[in-house]
């Protein structure tokens, strides 16, 4: 899929409208925590400002109408932008304007004012229910914030939000585009679901095959081998008529569990189990321990890691194989004595890229082990995409991206 994006276009004289996602964890004081999220979107920016453009920001932060106050009412304060602004003028190293509301009369006269190089932060723009609702009015209102729209938010791609998807509909077909940070998460998840070289891994873990199955499905048609651990492991075990003990399981997803081993088998696709965990007496990180077979689990004990005749298969695996994906931890990651599988998954991500394998880690906790065990920078690709990734994984067409590769719809 060739992908439009600010890399070939000038934006000398133009006004752009960016969709990013400024969704920054702030502590009690509004400090921002951890401000990877600004960080990433700024060589979209830069590229824009250099080019002689100016640049309007809009993003949603938290769910301000849905986390309401004790009282009953919005926290406008808690859930403001306006705490962003100072970061952003640092990183960025250019003064951000803010406009405290994002369809006002005066956001409207602060964008159309801007010179270029000038860059502007609308506020929240989830204080509008209308966002979240796809809203077409209230889309086409953002619209003329800028000439041109510029999707940066890869982690809201899966909603068809005003600002994510329906904006876009306001915009010829030369003037939308995908920002640098979504353009690179959609071409290396590409890389995976639609050119991977063979041998293909995935590895899914976590706590529910519920969450996992519409990848797995997926994947049964791609990859070559699928490696399942984390809690979602004893499904399976149980549903082959292994005891478990108090192992985490969806006892309505037994009959799914066995027709995803069969689908395997008849396509072909090697889908491993680990054969041994460690067990724990309690989900408490002061448990006793022990090794046991994944299917004799004594009763009043539950897997709670993979243990080290899994962790051999698996690795055996992921060392043979030129393209891994990896969802989901091998098991309670969070506990030191339950985050020995996960870090040696870890591992032989880690020294099968080094050996030329191309490796993705997408999905919430498997990118926070990653982080975990510093190898974050020792796998190809980390993905920022959450939610959004796990859906494309699923194989759904994501409406944030097909709003920018569709021609412009007729204005409602
Ligand atoms: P998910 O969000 O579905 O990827 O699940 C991640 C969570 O699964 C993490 O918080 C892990 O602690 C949890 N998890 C992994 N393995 C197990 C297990 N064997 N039993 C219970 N929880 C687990």
């Amino acid at each position: 899929m060739s992908l439009k994006t600010v890399e070939n276009f000038d934006f000398k004289g133009k006004r752009a409208l960016i969709r990013v996602d400024f969704n920054v964890p702030l502590d009690k004081q509004f400090n921002i925590t951890d401000d990877s999220r600004i960080k990433g979107a700024l060589p979209t920016i830069r590229k824009i400002l250099k080019d002689g453009g100016s640049v309007v920001l809009m993003s949603h932060l938290g769910r301000p109408l849905k986390k309401l106050k004790e009282d009953g009412t919005v926290d406008y304060n808690k859930h403001s932008l306006k705490h962003l602004v100072q970061r952003t003028s640092d990183l960025l190293g250019v003064p951000v304007q803010f406009a405290d509301d994002c369809i006002s009369d005066k956001a409207f006269a602060m964008s159309s004012a801007l010179k270029p190089g000038e860059v502007l932060l609308l506020e929240n723009l989830r204080f509008y229910k209308e966002e979240e609702k796809g809203d077409a009015a209230f889309a086409e209102k953002l619209s003329k914030h800028g000439d041109v729209y510029v999707n940066d938010a890869f982690g809201t791609a899966h909603r068809a939000h005003a600002s994510t998807t329906i904006v876009a509909n306001y915009y010829t077909e030369a003037n939308k585009m995908f920002g640098y940070l979504m353009a690179d998460e959609v071409r290396n998840a590409d890389k995976v679901l639609r050119s991977a070289e063979k041998p293909f891994t995935a590895i899914l873990g976590g706590a529910k095959v519920s969450d996992k199955i519409l990848i797995i499905e997926n994947l049964l048609d791609r990859a070559n081998n699928i490696l399942i651990g984390g809690g979602m492991a004893y499904t399976f075990f149980k549903a082959m008529g292994g005891k478990i003990g108090n192992s985490l399981v969806e006892d309505d997803k037994l009959e799914l569990a066995l027709q995803l081993i069969e689908k395997a088998q008849q396509k072909g696709v090697q889908l491993l189990l680990p054969i041994d965990s460690i067990i724990a007496d309690k989900f408490d990180a002061a448990a006793n321990t022990a090794t046991s077979d994944s299917n004799h689990i004594p009763d009043g004990w539950m897997g709670l890691d993979i243990a080290n005749n899994a962790i051999y298969d698996f690795s055996q695996v992921i060392l043979n194989s030129k393209t891994i994906l990896w969802n989901g931890p091998m098991g309670v990651f969070e506990m030191d004595k339950f985050q020995q599988g996960t870090k040696a998954i870890a591992e032989a991500v880690a020294n099968a890229t080094q050996k030329g394998a191309f490796s993705l880690v997408g999905g919430g906790d498997s990118v926070a082990a990653v982080h975990k065990f510093n190898l974050a920078d020792k796998v190809s690709y980390v993905s920022t995409g959450g939610g959004a990734m796990l859906e494309y994984f699923e194989g759904k067409e994501l409406p944030g991206i097909k709003a920018i590769m569709s021609p412009a719809q007729p204005k409602a």
